[in-house]
């Protein structure tokens, strides 16, 4: 008889964004009027660039052509155009990073999730809590056991490591969703420190770096000294270059880093990275390698950052209203996501709640990322400017 990996049973439900949409649907079926202003989700809702969409068509119609066609990529890995412009992208904040270290993913999430298969089983993996949750799931599908850092008040929703505890593997996110935190080189030097220590790999998930506009954060955990011996980076265009309906982002394997197998052979990571995407893995679409690396021109970056300066603003406009009312928050200022601590000791439902009910705007429940997320709430700078100063608007006049 079939039987099914038993760990999937494990999983909490995909309780979440299920239970946003079942309040709010019951909250408009009993006021219909109401206009509500949804400040909850955290994809993007500006259009691509257009120099990335001319790149695009131009590849489209490469296709169609017998001379300038393309099936598979040899590698699958992604065509060198890209990876050169990407290793360009990370020279420019100083880190040290090889196109031949690069691959071309069809998103973060699938490398955040995949890179478990070539760790075995009996690691110890390390969460900051709150988090995305896609570190802890696809670690609980392999059986894993997890350990949390708690991210908290006291130390600004930074965790920081603990040497008496040990962790084989370590994922950090910064800028962090949902906490909008963002690590210093210090910060991330004593992570650094601890993996090495430790003999750990650090999973470093830097899908929102292009929010930082402080240029003494970094932007990349391959800016810190012996983090090339300890740490996998995972990057994505979905929120750079509003890329989450495209699919593309680039994990960064160094080739320096080494783990010693049980038989004490020294094991390459990027190769055996490069075995399991081989295996399960054909690469992405030309068009969207073409997107991609508009992306990277000068043009591109210059019309990217037009976006990514939209959602600031927002962002910054969230956070004048949360300092305006003394509510305490982190992120804003590096992060597209606000971070507030519900007022009064709410819980995080009840601040949603509240919140929808008197001034018809969602948000998310920050208990849906971990324990640590009980009695917060995150707002996303996503949306459109004059929705958001609607809801800021509004939110000014609750009381609590
Ligand atoms: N990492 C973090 C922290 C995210 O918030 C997201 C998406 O929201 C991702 C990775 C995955 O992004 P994508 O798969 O669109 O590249």
């Amino acid at each position: 008889m079939v039987k099914i990996n038993e760990n999937f049973l494990k999983l909490q439900k995909n309780y979440l964004f299920i239970e946003i949409a079942k309040r709010i649907k019951a909250f408009s079926a009993a006021n219909p009027e109401a206009d509500i202003i949804r400040m909850g989700i955290g994809d993007v809702t500006l259009p691509i660039a257009p120099v990335v969409v001319e790149a695009m068509k131009k590849a489209a119609d490469e296709m169609g052509v017998k001379e300038t066609f393309r099936g598979y990529e040899d590698s699958g890995a992604g065509y060198d155009f890209l990876k050169e412009a990407v290793a360009n992208y990370y020279k420019g904040f100083g880190a040290d990073v090889n196109a031949d270290e690069i691959r071309i993913n069809d998103g973060a999430k699938s490398d955040c999730g995949n890179i478990v298969d070539i760790f075995g089983d009996g690691n110890t993996v390390l969460v900051t809590d709150p988090a995305y949750p896609v570190y802890v799931d696809t670690n609980l599908m392999s059986g894993r056991k997890i350990i949390y850092a708690d991210s908290n008040e006291a130390n600004g929703f930074a965790a920081m490591p603990d040497d008496n505890v040990h962790a084989d593997l370590i994922y950090l996110c910064s800028p962090n969703n949902p906490t909008g935190s963002v690590y210093t080189k210090a910060q991330l030097k004593e992570w650094v420190d601890y993996a090495i220590k430790h003999e750990a790999i650090i999973i470093f998930d830097a899908a929102y770096e292009s929010f930082i506009s402080e240029p003494d954060l970094p932007r990349s955990i391959f800016e810190i000294e012996g983090a090339r011996k300890c740490a996998i980076e995972m990057c994505s265009l979905s929120k750079t270059a509003g890329f989450t309906g495209m699919r593309c982002g680039y994990t960064v394997v160094p080739n320096d880093l080494e783990v010693t197998a049980s038989n004490g052979e020294k094991v390459n990571i990027a190769s055996l990275w490069g075995r399991r995407q081989g295996s399960k893995f054909n690469g992405v679409s030309y068009p969207v390698q073409r997107a991609a690396e508009a992306v990277f021109t000068a043009e591109g970056q210059k019309q990217i950052r037009e976006a990514i300066d939209y959602y600031r603003e927002n962002a910054k406009i969230i956070a004048s209203t949360l300092d305006e009312m003394g509510i305490y928050y982190t992120g804003g200022k590096n992060s597209p996501y606000i971070w507030l601590k519900c007022p009064n000791g709410m819980g995080s439902w009840e601040f949603f709640d509240k919140l929808l009910s008197e001034a018809n705007v969602v948000g998310t429940p920050g208990a849906g990322f971990g324990k640590n997320g009980e009695g917060f709430f995150r707002l996303t700078a996503f949306g459109d400017r004059e929705r958001t100063k609607e809801a800021m608007n509004r939110f000014k006049t609750m009381k609590f």
